[in-house]
């Protein structure tokens, strides 16, 4: 079967959960035994979001193959348990970009370069060129909201795709919101007629409607959106608030949104076999045991920031039928005299990954108080180098001992930048370039990271070998690391050449790992993390032992 092309637009506002509706999508025909891949396209100019602030665009998702991607990515990997890459995400920077590259090579042999069609056919492409392994759906996400200038191009790409492509092989799905009016108890349509009318005056008509609400829409609304809309009856859908984000699969299924597109694309007409996502769902609404989680971060403002890290606490609790509470405390308000009343009933902290010096002591007091109180402990990234800090500091006693990121003259430089290092993807020496742009000195995506038998992190893997995702610049630094294992901290995990360590633990305390890379990644509601699992199971067992 050749590739069908799905697109998924946004109206009336953002946040209403367009990424999760398309990836609840993708599940629902992959459970129909389908072959299906995602991508999203974002208008900002940013070539990737690598740069940008968590606080503003929140989290930045990487891939294997090392891409700085939108978060949406997170949500396609975690419903479709399918890898994505950098053909997954595209933005307006980085379509412009490489127009502009060709053009300078001469490629338009002088013509004027103009958005249309220049632009809209680097869109095109970008968007044929997602499915490479035979995929029978590509779904497309469109990020912004229909009536941006910005998404301009890419509407105008999508709507000359039907033609090129032909009817039955290109689907528009557009997802509104209808509010429900309180006062007048009644719902209302008429932002999404505004909204779908918009989207008709620049070419496209959607087949199916999905409209976000509080409630369910009655026959008599979505007759009346069909209607307005001009489109069936039968493809007006309620994408209902639901409890947990894992319930939108189900809910769209009961609604019948992937049989309406099977119709509407001629796909086979099997039906969706979805028992995995009951399973999950009955788990996640009769939790057996619940326990408290800290996460000591920066960005505790914008949960966005940390959205794979979340998702993961929450499949970790998947794993024991526990329901996760997570509380998100600001570690620039963490002090030595604090500390102990601001972790009072919690049964597990977590240190994520973050950027700069901003919060760092508060972490590194918050660990400190997990160590000495045996609280279960996981640090990520940069919570992991927070963790050599404090053990360095505190128990081998080097006095200034930090990361050079935060001070880069101590004599003590326990965390440390590289100069150069064995890459096992390229096989070849990575050399870091301190004058280099920000991205370019980073370690991004998947490395191999060999686990020690008998430690934390091998009863948690249960494997000698795994891989995992890295963002980060600095490393611990191994000529402390004779000093560190005589003391108690254990190198458990390390890179196949001994030279880069991936994970450290700390002997005789319940549960202590921190790990150099991001495990967050790679946890998927259907197959949680190992290391989430045993961190809930830690924190659980801390709990009820009172
Ligand atoms: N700032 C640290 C580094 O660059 C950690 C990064 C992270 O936590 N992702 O190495």
């Amino acid at each position: 079967m050749k590739t069908k092309f799905i697109f998924v637009t946004g109206g009336v506002l953002s946040s209403l959960g367009k990424g999760l509706a398309a990836a609840s999508i993708g599940a629902l025909l992959q459970a129909r035994g389908l072959k299906v891949t995602m991508q999203k396209l974002d208008p900002y100019i940013n070539v990737d979001p690598g740069t940008m602030n968590p606080f503003q665009h929140g989290e930045v998702y990487v891939t294997d193959d090392g891409a700085e991607t939108d978060l949406d990515l997170g949500h396609y990997e975690r419903y479709l348990n399918v890898s994505m890459s950098q053909r997954n995400n595209f933005t307006s920077g980085s379509i412009y970009n490489s127009v502009i590259t060709k053009e300078r090579r001469g490629d338009y042999l002088g013509g004027t370069v103009q958005v249309i069609p220049h632009i809209t056919d680097e869109i095109k492409s970008v968007i044929l060129g997602v499915a490479q392994n035979d995929e029978d759906v590509a779904l497309i996400e469109i990020g912004g909201t229909v009536g941006d200038i910005e998404s301009l191009p890419f509407l105008e790409a999508i709507r000359q795709l039907r033609s090129n492509l032909g009817k039955d092989n290109v689907l528009y799905i557009h997802l509104t919101l209808v509010p429900y009016m309180r006062a007048a108890g009644e719902l209302k349509t008429k932002p999404t007629q505004h909204s779908v009318k918009e989207l008709r005056s620049i070419g496209i008509q959607p087949d199916i409607i999905l409209c976000r609400s509080e409630v369910d829409l009655n026959a008599d609304i979505k007759s009346k959106i069909a209607l307005f809309c001009n489109v069936d009856e039968d493809a007006v859908f309620t994408a209902r608030d639901v409890q947990s984000i894992y319930e939108v699969p189900l809910a769209l299924y009961e609604e019948g949104v992937d049989q309406k597109i099977a119709i509407l694309l001629r796909l086979p007409a099997k039906n969706a076999v979805l028992p995995q996502w009951k399973d999950l769902v009955d788990k996640l609404r009769h939790p057996k045991d619940e326990v408290r989680i800290a996460i000591v971060g920066k960005y505790v403002d914008l949960r966005e920031s940390y959205k794979s890290l979340h998702e993961a606490l929450i499949h970790g609790g998947v794993c024991h039928k526990s329901a996760v509470s997570l509380e998100y405390i600001n570690s620039e308000e963490i002090t030595e005299q604090n500390v102990a009343q601001k972790l009072a009933g919690i049964h597990g902290v977590l240190v994520p990954g973050g950027f700069g010096t901003r919060g760092v002591e508060g972490k590194i007091t918050a660990i400190r108080y997990a160590r000495e109180q045996n609280v279960p402990f996981f640090g990520i990234c940069l919570g992991m180098q927070c963790a050599v800090i404090e053990f360095g500091r505190n128990v081998l006693e080097l006095e200034r001992a930090n990361s050079q990121e935060f001070d880069p003259t101590t004599p003590n430089p326990v965390i440390y930048l590289m100069a150069e290092w064995y890459d096992h993807r390229s096989q070849c020496v990575q050399k870091r370039d301190m004058n280099c742009a920000k991205g370019g000195t980073m370690r991004l995506g998947a490395y191999p990271c060999l686990i020690k038998p008998g430690t934390m992190a091998h009863a948690a893997y249960q494997v000698e070998s795994v891989e995992e995702r890295h963002r980060h610049r600095y490393e611990f630094n191994a000529a402390y690391a004779q000093a560190f294992e005589q003391a108690g901290m254990l190198l458990s995990g390390v890179s196949p050449d001994n030279a880069l360590v991936e994970i450290v633990e700390l002997t005789g305390h319940p549960w202590f790992v921190g790990c150099q890379f991001h495990p967050e990644f790679k946890s998927r509601p259907l197959a949680p993390h190992p290391l989430f699992c045993d961190f809930i199971g830690a924190s659980l067992a801390f709990k009820n032992k009172g």
